[in-house]
This record gives C-alpha cells, sequence and structure tokens, in this order.
C-alpha cells in the first residue's frame, strides 16, 4: 500500500498512543431532534432506521455489556490494546446531561479506553454538555464530538431536511473550540454528492471547513440506502450518485483543500448488501482497493493534503 498523501486517522492514533487503537460502538437507545418532531420529523432524507449508514450494533445490554463485549472481540481478532468508545447510531447528547453522564460513565469504564467519541447535530451541543464532556478530559481521556454537518451549504442543508443551518454549525464549532482544550476534539462529517451540489460548491465545502478549527474530518460519496426518503427519489430518477472515478477525482480535489492538520478519519461511504442500493461499487470489501486507487490518483496528480489550500502562503 501505497503512504498516503494525506494525514490519516491511523497516522495519528499511532503517533499519539503509540499502538493500534480500535473502535468499539456503542447503542446508547437515542433519538434525534430531527426525527422526534422537536426540530422536524422524519430525519435527514439520507438517514436510515438505526440513525446512520452504517448500522448499530449491540443494542439493549447496557453500556458496560455492549463495552466488554466489543473489547473482547476487538482484542480477538487484532490483540489491539486500546480503545475508542463510540457512541455513534442518533444524536448522543441529545438528552439530560445527568443521563448522559450514567451512559458515558459506563462508555469510560475500562483501563484500555482512551477516546470517547460522541456523534451529535450542531445544535444540541449546549455548554452544559460540554462542561461535561470536559469532566472525562480532565480524566486524561480524548473526547471527539462528531459534528455532522454534511454541506456547507445552507440550501443543500434544506434540501435533505437538516433542520439546522451552516451557521449552527460554525456556532457549535466556535464554542468547543474556545475552551482551548487539546484533549476535547471536533471532528466533522461531510457527504459528497447531495443533490444539487456542483463540484465548485463540494470544494468550497472544504475551503470552508479548512479554515473553522476542526481537529477531524470524515468524508463519504452519497450513498443511497433501503427504506431512506432519497430512496424514492433515486428510484424516480431524481438523484444520481457519483461513479468510481468521479468521486475519486472530486474527493482528491477535496483533501487538497483541507488544512494538513486535518486528520481524515473515512474517505468512503460503503454499505452492507442488502441495505445499500446505490452506487453499486460500495459495497463492503472494498476500501483497501478504493484507498490504493485513491491515493495513486493523487499522487499521479501531484495532489496532497493541502496542495490547493485557498489562503496558501
Ligand atoms: S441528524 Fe443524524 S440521526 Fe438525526 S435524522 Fe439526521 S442523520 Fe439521522
Amino acid at each position: 500500500m501505497l503512504k498516503a498523501p494525506y494525514k490519516t486517522l491511523k497516522d495519528y492514533l499511532e503517533q499519539r498512543f503509540g499502538t493500534r487503537v480500535q473502535r468499539v460502538t456503542l447503542e446508547g437507545g437515542f433519538t434525534c431532534p430531527n426525527r422526534d418532531g422537536t426540530k422536524a420529523s422524519g430525519g435527514c432524507t439520507f438517514c436510515t432506521d438505526d440513525g446512520s449508514s452504517s448500522g448499530a450494533q449491540n443494542a439493549g445490554d447496557t453500556i458496560k455489556t455492549q463495552l466488554l463485549q466489543g473489547i473482547s472481540k476487538q482484542k480477538h481478532r487484532f490483540a489491539s490494546s486500546k480503545f475508542i468508545a463510540y457512541f455513534q447510531s442518533f444524536t448522543n447528547t441529545y438528552g439530560e446531561v445527568n443521563y448522559l453522564k450514567t451512559l458515558y460513565d459506563q462508555a469510560i469504564d475500562h483501563k484500555d479506553v482512551v477516546v470517547l467519541a460522541i456523534g451529535t447535530r450542531p445544535d444540541c451541543v449546549p455548554e452544559e454538555v460540554i462542561d461535561l464532556l470536559e469532566e472525562y478530559t480532565a480524566k486524561g481521556l480524548e473526547v471527539w464530538v462528531d459534528i455532522g454537518v454534511q454541506s456547507t451549504h445552507n440550501i443543500s442543508l434544506e434540501k435533505i431536511n437538516r433542520a439546522h443551518s451552516y451557521e449552527d454549525f460554525v456556532d457549535a464549532v466556535n464554542r468547543l473550540a474556545r475552551r482551548k482544550n487539546p484533549l476535547l476534539k471536533i471532528c466533522t462529517h461531510v457527504i459528497l454528492g447531495l443533490p444539487g451540489e456542483t463540484k465548485e460548491m463540494m470544494l468550497e465545502t472544504a475551503s470552508r471547513l479548512s479554515l473553522l478549527p476542526i481537529d477531524d474530518i470524515k468524508i463519504h460519496q452519497l450513498c443511497i440506502f433501503k427504506h431512506t426518503a432519497m430512496e424514492i427519489d433515486y428510484l424516480n430518477g431524481d438523484i444520481k450518485v457519483f461513479e468510481i472515478d468521479n468521486y475519486i477525482e472530486i474527493l482528491a480535489e477535496f483533501i487538497a483543500r483541507l488544512r494538513p492538520e486535518i486528520s481524515i478519519q473515512r474517505v468512503l461511504g460503503e454499505g452492507k448488501i442488502g441495505e445499500l442500493i446505490a452506487p453499486e461499487w460500495a459495497d463492503h470489501g472494498l476500501k483497501n482497493k478504493f484507498l490504493e486507487k485513491l491515493q495513486g490518483y493523487m499522487i499521479d496528480k501531484n495532489l496532497s493534503q493541502g496542495s490547493l489550500l485557498a489562503n496558501k502562503t
């Protein structure tokens, strides 16, 4: 495998913790204000019934049980010694602070957990939640606040029924960054290929995000999953998805517009057979081949993370 011309999460974790670090996905039983009628109902048009595109795990057990099961499974596969406790599905800061604390406390209750990662929305990060998260950094843990934004263009956010604005995202990022806490990290998620977005709009998202104090990013191409609002639009021919080469071309230019300090946690959306409708090339198991293709393309085109930064000196 070629050396990636961008900063991978693996690079960051190995440098920071000196060992392999694996995710254990935890299901906290949360919902989302974009589904329960508080902000809107129906959710984002790409959102599946498990609140993400990659599926929840271990639902039904206590967080502590899920954690121990997840760690034992990972140790069996990789003999890894450190873990990220990851609340992925739905909005994992959407609850009373005392309740959140009972769940997060269980998630870190193992000596090998080094990161608490929490997926959420920009409008669900109030100051009291940030205060709680800082209690965990005071114990020496890294806390990653994973805030989905998907696009920096409000017209796109409206189209996909996000029920928050780009300004909400900037506000949440700035309030987190204002704590000046090096263990409190900000990660964001974006989707390339949203309905109506041009290449220029997608690349502008990269440039805008590079100006914000984010630490990490997850990028993936638009995927259409079964039982989502987008499924109908896709089947009606109103939405298109990327061909793999087209995605690689835009992704490479997107990465080239990101600040080199930002760790790239993901560059590909994958789906399980039977759940993913499109693109067909994004079946599970593609990742290594995809990374090789992306890295080869970037090297051929002389692109690397930050090489096309708008304000490069
Ligand atoms: S904010 Fe997240 S969990 Fe809520 S509807 Fe959108 S994608 Fe689903």
